[in-house]
């Protein structure tokens, strides 16, 4: 049984399909990241599972339940936005208490519940702190706890980190993993972010145009993009187009390319993705067919990698090389590189 489904819902804003036709499951007890660009439906879609926006047509269940005679709080969701919205007069207790007070819970067990969670959240001492005082990160600590308050069935994390700076922002993403472990609760974790949804979840989803494009673990969206928005939209790639011809031989402006499974793709104009750490450096004497020959263009210093613009021929690429392999690349300088035949992924030039 899944613990989140959607079956062909479509939801239209007027004329704007916001989500069309999308099909998706999401396991029990699995970390789902949502991931695409702005306006591809990842809220919208959201918003339709937590009982705010009523889908146009489909269905969605929770825990294997249709749920679209429910109303919010009857689907017993957890609720975090970008947008702390905490009661700003109240203190982090009374904050993340709310939820059971409005439920009759007995104030013994609401005191359990809320230091509990506060333990869980690492503001046991802020218990008394108004929201006011507090910082946008222990803020959206008190958010999270509150939203787990309920004991949901599904937590639903609407772009909840995007407000807080880097450092904070990478602290609580290992934070909110390590709870969505332990409390083992179905989540949903919508962001634009693909470093984010890379590093927090068990699978992303990635949408476009409203749409599911692809949904894998992490590892498989990144290494095997089964489209070119994928391959462009997660992570960096160059993009090389090449033709495949019968019998999979591979041709980059003539020059011929090794790339594996090419030999059962239809003869064409095809688009080979590589990301730039696959291309290593080689050798001044090297031989080989995979072996690219440019001029450095340019750097970029990214702390433990350098990318560098690497001219070959007319074409520029991308190559991320280790800041201990080469520490004074300068413009004009020749590099060879070079990938093996299973590092690039060749997509349909549609
Ligand atoms: P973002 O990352 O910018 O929040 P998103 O992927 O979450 O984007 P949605 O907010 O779901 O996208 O919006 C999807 C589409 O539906 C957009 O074109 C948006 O303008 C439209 N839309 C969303 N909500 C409404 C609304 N209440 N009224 C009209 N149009 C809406």
């Amino acid at each position: 049984m899944s613990g989140v489904e959607l079956r062909n819902v479509t939801k239209a804003f007027g004329k704007a399909v916001a989500v069309r036709n999308l099909d998706l499951a999401v396991g029990k007890g699995e970390f789902l990241a949502l991931l695409g660009p702005s306006g591809c439906g990842k809220t919208t879609t959201l918003r339709m599972i937590a009982g705010f926006t009523r889908p146009d047509s489909g269905e969605i269940l929770i825990d294997g339940q249709p749920v679209s005679s429910l109303s919010v709080r009857e689907r017993r969701v957890g609720i975090v936005f970008q947008s702390y919205a905490l009661f700003p007069n109240m203190t982090a207790f009374e904050n993340i208490a709310f939820g059971l007070r409005v439920r009759r819970m007995p104030e013994e067990e609401v005191r359990r519940r809320v230091f509990r969670l506060l333990e869980m959240v690492g503001l046991e001492d802020k218990a008394n702190a108004s929201c006011r005082q507090l910082s946008g990160g222990q803020q959206q600590r008190v958010a999270l706890a509150r939203a787990l308050a309920i004991e949901p069935r599904v937590l639903l994390l609407d772009e909840p980190l995007s407000a807080l700076d880097a450092k904070v922002r990478n602290s609580l993403r290992f934070e909110i993993k390590k709870i969505q472990r332990e409390s083992g609760i179905t989540t949903i974790y919508v962001t634009h972010d693909q470093e984010e949804a890379l590093s927090i979840s068990d699978r992303v989803a990635v949408m476009r145009y409203g749409q599911i494009e692809q949904a894998g673990t992490p590892w498989e969206v990144y290494s095997n993009p089964s489209s070119l928005f994928v391959a462009d939209f997660v992570g960096v790639s160059n993009f090389l187009d090449v033709e495949v011809k019968a019998g999979g031989a591979v041709f980059w402006n003539d020059r011929p390319l090794d790339v594996e499974g090419a030999g059962s793709l239809a003869p064409g104009p095809w688009r080979l993705v590589i990301r730039p750490e696959r291309l290593l450096p080689v050798p001044k004497d090297a031989q080989g067919q995979n072996i690219l020959e440019g001029t450095v263009a340019g750097r970029v210093f990214l702390g433990p990698i350098q990318r560098v613009a690497l001219d070959v021929g007319k074409e520029r690429i991308l190559v991320d090389l280790l800041n201990t392999e080469k520490g004074h690349l300068s413009p004009g300088e020749p590099l060879r590189v070079s990938f093996s035949p299973g590092d690039g992924r060749l997509i349909h030039r549609s």
